[in-house]
């Protein structure tokens, strides 16, 4: 740029108002001073307003430490000492945590914001609310094109109520480009967002974390220190005796170790494993008895051990959930004021707010934990974890319940959406509506879905996809249909439901001229098509709609297609996408020349098929892959490379309990990838640890290039809770083994 055209240019609009001319390429460029003292993310700050400003406004800006004289107009960046002076009477303190300011002083505009990440949130904060920008999603944003910058003084500073904050959808943990979390201001823990984009919080241990402090390693020489359930102490599946004083004991002595190992972190997760089998023992009982039930007990014990804590590490928390059996608040009993509670609402009715008549007893327990503590964290539920890809009727509570949580003295919310899939059940919207709510409650959430929906889908759309939205939402009010974020199917919605939709979409695609907007639309309308495809009223709606499925006949198979080459190929946690789903929900038949050899001439009640698609893969992309595989039954498969020995890939034999098979021989097609020597490990697993399990060890010799049949064992007593597991058995040999199916013959 020519610094010559640069020059101060300050227009008076009313006595006391001033404007700033940020920038006119003939008289007004500034340049952006961040100072020496300036951290890391304060730098990247600096950074990233250079860039949008250069994309708004065609021209390139300077980044220097400090102001020279002939620099007219400046932005300064960061909590920095040259900041400080321009600001001397401004309390820091109050943008505790997170928060930020943008003022003009003179002729300056300062962006700054608690350390250390309030600057990133305040240059992000101005080139949204001052400039126009839009950041929709990872690779969506609107950047105005500017001719001028001219702004009216501003006096903002805002510091949010929720320090804590973190929406779960795929696109806020995506670690190619962390300035998308920082935009809608994630500060999560799951996140990996490094320093110099601001950190974010971290809880050492994360979550279900007694049987990492305490892992069943104990059991051997300390039995009594675990669950006691109907006489007996179990290691695994269930949770500690807590109120064993020796268990207690060794607790502490590891809670301490591990945060002397990671002292950075303020918060560490002491809390109970995911599942409801508390200790029945005489003791325990008590306890629970004395202070108002299993979440009393739990306290008493946290008391001891946060107490413990404060004594070394005075400034942490000790985190844990209020979670199934111990929701309810305990009485009688105090909670030292380094525990933080965190309220999960899994049980709720997620179709009306949940202070609502059907979410009476969540509210109450709200309202009693506020009783005894300020320090509140909730764990909230968004999506549909039993099918991520049909409509989940319940967008119109996000603001009503993010502000219910803040007026009752939450501090940390994380809101569990669908981590797995990129855009089916309107997962941008929601997320973007949901970061900005739980950063600032007084926003309008139909003025954000608005803008979302004009931005993302485009303007001649918005009362289409406003109308389905509501379509969906008022279907499940309309049957006072209690949605749980486990659900089949929206057996809610009726066929003018449907039809209603589909009309509403097509409409909108209709009127959509961008490619790019109709893809989008189209994506949300796949999720409908599999409502319908599993729904009772799928002949009926097509008779009086036939456009709402273009081609029923191959429908299956191009959904799995379409799911592949759009990263939505999650149904539900771990669970792929596969035409397995569609044979399971009954509306996909496979060829019977894919059928296993063995169970050609079978009934087809008196088997069942496993196919890759409906596998668990655990370390998915490192432990574990799907492949597209020739050799394959379906043409796909699942692999590990023999680089661990963990059971990377595993299935849950529940549909053999749906349709009632009591006794079944399990199989596996499996082989190898190349010549090299390998071999596997497979099993049955039962998490309850009652059912006596085969394992099986395939010889070297027995595995081959080309996929063979192998048989894994007989289980007797079929129920929830089994597992089969394929994992290598030869750490370090260059080959991997690969899966094809696993499938079950009923005995
Ligand atoms: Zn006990």
């Amino acid at each position: 740029m020519k610094k010559i055209l640069l020059a101060l240019f300050i227009i008076l609009i009313s006595s006391n108002v001033f404007a700033v001319n940020l920038f006119n390429p003939k008289v007004s460029h500034p340049v952006i001073i961040v100072g020496d003292d300036a951290i890391e993310s304060e730098k990247v700050a600096a950074k990233e307003l250079a860039k949008y400003l250069n994309l708004i406004t065609k021209s390139t800006y300077e980044i220097k430490n400090a102001p020279s004289d002939s620099d007219k107009v400046k932005i300064y960046v960061g909590q920095t000492k040259l900041v400080k002076e321009k600001l001397p009477s401004f309390d820091w303190n109050k943008l505790k945590y997170d928060g930020i300011i943008i003022e003009t002083v003179g002729n300056d505009l300062i962006l700054a914001g608690d350390r250390p990440r309030g600057t990133l949130y305040a240059v992000y904060t101005f080139l949204e609310d001052y400039l126009g920008c839009k950041f929709w999603t990872l690779d969506s944003e609107y950047i105005p094109s500017l001719r001028l910058i001219n702004i009216k003084d501003i006096n903002y500073t805002y510091t949010p109520k929720l320090f804590y904050r973190e929406s779960h959808y795929k696109a806020t943990y995506n670690k190619d480009d962390y300035s998308f979390a920082v935009k809608l201001k994630q500060n999560g823990l799951f996140q990996t967002t490094p320093p110099e984009w601001g950190d974010h919080e971290f809880f050492i241990n994360g979550g279900h974390s007694f049987e990492r402090t305490i892992p069943a390693s104990y059991f051997k020489e300390h039995p009594d220190w675990f669950s006691l359930r109907d006489g007996v102490r179990v290691p695994n599946g269930a949770q500690l005796c807590l109120s064993n004083k020796e268990m207690r004991k060794e607790f502490i002595r590891r809670t301490l170790e591990q945060i002397a190992a990671q002292p950075q972190y303020k918060i560490i997760d002491v809390s109970q494993n995911d599942n409801q089998n508390y200790c029945q023992c005489e003791k325990c009982t008590e306890l629970a008895n004395r202070y108002g039930g299993q979440s009393g007990l739990l306290v008493d014990f946290l008391n001891e051990v946060s107490s413990a804590v404060k004594e070394k590490y005075p400034n942490e928390f000790v985190e844990s959930f209020a979670y199934t059996y111990t929701r309810h608040a305990p009485t009688n009993i105090k909670i030292n004021d380094n525990i933080i509670i965190r309220l999960c609402s899994i049980e709720c009715d997620f179709s009306t707010p949940l202070d609502s008549e059907t979410n009476k007893s969540f509210y109450k327990d709200i309202k009693d934990w506020g009783n005894l503590t300020n320090n509140i964290f909730v764990w909230n539920y968004q999506a549909n974890f039993n099918n991520y890809h049909i409509p989940h009727p319940n967008i119109e509570n996000i603001s009503k319940n993010i502000n219910l949580f803040v007026n009752n003295k939450v501090t940390g919310l994380f809101e569990q959406g669908d981590l797995y899939n990129s855009s089916v059940t309107f997962a941008e919207l929601r997320n973007y509506v949901i970061s900005k709510l739980i950063w600032n409650q007084a926003l309008n959430q139909d003025k954000l879905i608005k803008d979302f929906i004009n931005g993302f889908y485009g303007k001649e759309v918005y009362n289409d996809i406003a109308n389905i939205i509501k379509i969906y939402d008022s279907a499940c009010l309309r049957e006072k249909y209690f949605l749980s974020c486990y659900e089949k199917d929206n057996s809610y919605f009726n066929e003018n439901d449907y039809i209603s939709a589909f009309k509403a979409f097509d409409s909108a695609i209709s009127k959509t001229k961008d490619n790019k907007f109709k893809t989008r639309i189209d994506t949300q309308r796949k999720g409908l098509e599999l409502s319908l495809m599993i729904s009772k009223y799928k002949d009926s709606v097509l008779k009086k709609y036939p456009k709402a499925i273009k081609s029923p006949g191959t429908w299956c198979s191009d959904y799995v297609k379409w799911t592949k080459s759009t990263d939505n190929t999650y149904i539900r946690e771990m669970g792929g996408i596969s035409l397995q789903y569609f044979t399971e929900k009954g509306i996909y038949e496979p060829p019977i020349e894919s059928y296993p050899k063995m169970c050609r001439d079978l009934n087809k009640n008196d088997w069942f098929d496993f196919q890759d698609g409906g596998f668990m893969l655990f370390g998915k992309n490192q432990w574990s892959f799907s492949i597209d595989d020739e050799k394959a039954s379906d043409l796909s498969a699942a692999m590990e490379p023999c680089n661990h020995k963990e059971w990377a890939i595993a299935v849950s034999l529940q549909p053999l309990v749906d349709r009632g098979y009591k006794s079944a021989d399990i199989y596996a097609v499996v082989r190898k990838e190349n010549k090299e020597n390998a071999s596997f490990l497979a099993g049955v697993y039962d998490f309850d640890g009652i059912v006596k399990v085969p394992e099986f060890v395939c010889p070297m010799e027995d595995l081959s290039v080309e996929y063979n049949t192998f048989y894994i064992g007989n289980i007797d007593k079929i129920k929830t809770g089994l597992q089969v597991w394929v994992s290598p058995n030869d750490p370090f040999t260059k080959n991997s083994i690969i899966v094809d199916r696993i499938f079950a013959i009923k005995k």
